[in-house]
């Protein structure tokens, strides 16, 4: 973890958690990879000869505490990840609100659930309980376990199609 925010883009000189600091009133100076840090005003001012702003002033900004700032970076990567599994767990949550098992839905479902309801309804009229969504899942991570010891002694490291085979 960094010991400060960041450093100013200018001079290198640290900019503390909590602390004040300068950016550009230009979007561009600001978001991204790019984003820009000052320290104070004269080191804003230093960046202003290479971007050539039309019209641009120093805004003063307080930077997160070291706490906020990690939650920040938790939220940030959490996020990629969660967005696409919240939307198959999610789904669960609203169909097993009246069960109570919403809260309890393991994170690491292997399954499109709404796909295989409606796999099951199409297929037979029947309605699918929640219930089988782990136990799915963990047949498939048996399936899976047994893939990898086979690929394994193959002595590959890429699990092929013809390491899959049912279960018994
Ligand atoms: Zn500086
Ligand atoms: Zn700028």
């Amino acid at each position: 973890m960094s010991e400060q925010f960041k450093v100013c883009s200018t001079c290198r000189k640290p900019i503390p958690f909590g602390a004040s600091y300068y950016q550009c009133s230009v979007s561009t100076c600001q978001r991204g990879k790019t984003g820009l840090y000052f320290c104070s005003v004269e080191c804003w001012d230093a960046h202003l000869p290479m971007m050539r702003h039309r019209e641009a002033w120093a805004e003063a900004v307080k930077a997160p505490t070291r706490a906020e700032w990690e939650l920040q970076q938790v939220e940030e990567a959490a996020g990629a990840a969660k967005s696409a599994e919240e939307r198959i767990v999610n789904e669960n949550q609203s169909n097993a609100t009246n069960s109570g098992g919403g809260t309890e839905m393991p994170q690491d479902v292997l399954i499109v659930v709404s796909k295989l309801k409606a796999y099951i309804k199409s297929k037979s009229g029947m309605n699918t309980s929640d219930g089988i969504v782990p136990v799915l899942s963990n047949l498939v991570r048996e399936i899976c376990d047994r893939a990898i010891e086979s690929a394994r002694s193959d002595g590959r490291k890429t699990v092929l199609d013809r390491d899959i085979k049912p279960a018994g």
